[in-house]
């Protein structure tokens, strides 16, 4: 669904590489998240995939598309196909929480009566069916997230990457937030979240990529742990099963 052979990328006048020759593979419905410290090379990465930024080498292939087959006039057109999700939330600020929803269908085409039918749907989806005629300000930034959220899932994306979507949020709206992908991941969308995060990453126990000086120095698979150096996590007290996670829980 997502993947990077070899990508290396060195923006000019930097003196190293954004991204080192980053490989890697995300399998259709996977829920993964992208850790790493400050300059690790986690917003370049997604840039690859929105195709925001090229590569400087290495190959690059998204729901089946390669990349370097996308002409420029193409690209808005492929990022059509992603769901995209921003800390900061983009919405538009002179439109109503329905019109924001409606606004990003109607750019991808489709007809005014599949957008009246649709826009409830997702708006109940992320729990804003009541809030349909209010304009962002008038929202909390938990609900604008969801807002952002209903919009970029509205067009039934099968890929959703997130950069950072709970950076200005509090504890329990990130906790709702991450539900709310959690939920969508659930109904069969690829999902790649980048976080500083410790604790969302150690209870939701997906699979967690690490990035350090654009290399990816750890590949959790299963039951990742929120780890940005490659010394190893602290030891787990290993008896039975329901023993170790409720030791892992109490770690948390
Ligand atoms: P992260 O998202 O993990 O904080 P970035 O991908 O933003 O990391 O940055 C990786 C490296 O690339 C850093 O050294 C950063 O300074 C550099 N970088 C990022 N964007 C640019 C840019 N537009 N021009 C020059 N250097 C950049």
């Amino acid at each position: 669904m997502i993947l990077l052979d070899s990508v290396s990328k060195q923006y000019s006048g930097d003196s190293s590489p954004a991204l080192d020759s980053v490989s890697l593979h995300i399998e259709p419905n996977e829920f993964v998240f992208l850790v790493g410290k400050s300059g690790a090379g986690k917003s370049t990465l997604m840039k690859m995939i929105t195709k925001e930024e090229v590569p400087d080498s290495g190959k690059i292939i998204i729901g089946g598309i390669d990349l370097d087959y996308v002409k420029k006039r193409h690209i808005p057109g492929y990022r059509r196909r992603l769901g995209v999700v921003f800390q900061d939330f983009k919405l538009l600020p002179r439109r109503t929480v329905y019109e924001n929803v409606a606004f990003a269908l109607e750019i991808a085409g489709m007809s005014g009566k599949d957008i009246r039918k649709t826009v409830p749907k997702v708006l109940d989806l992320v729990d804003l069916g009541d809030q349909a005629k209010k304009f962002p300000d008038q929202l909390s930034g938990g609900q604008q997230q969801r807002v952002s959220i209903a919009r970029s899932v509205a067009r039934q994306p099968k890929i959703l990457i997130a950069d950072e979507p709970t950076a200005n949020l509090d504890k329990l709206t990130t906790e709702e937030i991450i539900g709310l992908l959690k939920k969508i991941n659930d109904f069969g969308t690829t999902i790649l979240v980048t976080t500083h995060n410790e604790n969302i990453v150690n209870n939701l126990q997906k699979r967690v990529i690490t990035l350090k000086d654009g290399k990816i120095i750890n590949d959790q698979k299963n039951n990742g742990i929120y780890k940005l150096d490659e010394k190893p996590a602290p030891a787990r007290v290993m008896q039975t099963p329901g023993h170790a996670l409720r030791q892992r829980r109490r770690v948390i």
